[in-house]
């Protein structure tokens, strides 16, 4: 029985748990729902929900495309470069979504759970763009089972008002240059002492013939 029940925890056949919650870390019945939202006590993964504040939904058609994106980059640079002060960022995901459990999320996963804990100790008390930030650890660990799987395909028929993320995309010259520039710094920091217990196996001697 408890192996059972650990086997359906989260999933759509777990009548006790939300699965949207497990999955997504946000769920549109929010504290009302009529299954658990059960809170990680660790995690690798911060969520801010609502933090981002999209132009292109607050004042429709003020700013053009690129003018929209150009206001994005900017934003994920910053979350990302003050995310870095906590400890090492193995992904950042903003929410496309209009539907207000969904809307302008923020999530980041750390590779250490104790660094994403001081993250979220410290950014909770902060601001951003004259708003307050709220943090809280997130169960979310798997994006691609967290994000839906028709936004970047041929298309999601529910667009904005979809339950599942639709992940809001910087532009790839920003995120290579990002990913470039905190893989230098990484470097320069030297090697992290939590990660020498995974040192890779002493490379296999060649045999010779
Ligand atoms: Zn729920
Ligand atoms: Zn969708």
């Amino acid at each position: 029985m408890a192996n059972y029940l650990a086997s359906i925890f989260g999933t759509e056949q777990d009548k006790v748990n939300c699965s949207f919650y497990y999955k997504i870390g946000a769920c549109r019945h929010g504290d009302r729902c009529s299954r658990k939202h059960v809170k990680p006590s660790y995690s690798q993964t911060i969520l801010m929900p609502n933090m981002y504040q999209n132009p292109g939904i607050e004042n429709k058609g003020k700013m053009n495309a690129m003018q929209l994106q150009n206001h994005f980059d900017a934003f994920y640079e910053d979350v990302w470069c003050e995310l870095c002060n906590f400890g090492e960022l193995e992904e950042l995901v903003v929410c496309d979504n209009h539907n207000d459990h969904l809307i302008g999320n923020v999530y980041a996963r750390f590779k250490y759970e104790e660094d994403a804990q001081s993250a979220c100790d410290n950014l909770t008390n902060r601001w951003y763009g004259g708003r307050p930030i709220y943090c809280e650890l997130s169960p979310v660990t798997d994006f691609r089972e967290a994000c839906c799987r028709l936004n970047s395909g041929e298309g999601c028929v529910r667009g904005g008002y979809c339950n599942f993320i639709h992940r809001k995309d910087p532009s790839p010259e920003m995120d290579r240059e990002i990913r470039l520039s905190t893989k230098k710094w990484l470097q320069e920091r030297g090697r992290d002492p939590r990660s020498v217990s995974r040192s890779p196996s002493p490379e296999p001697t060649r045999r010779r013939y």
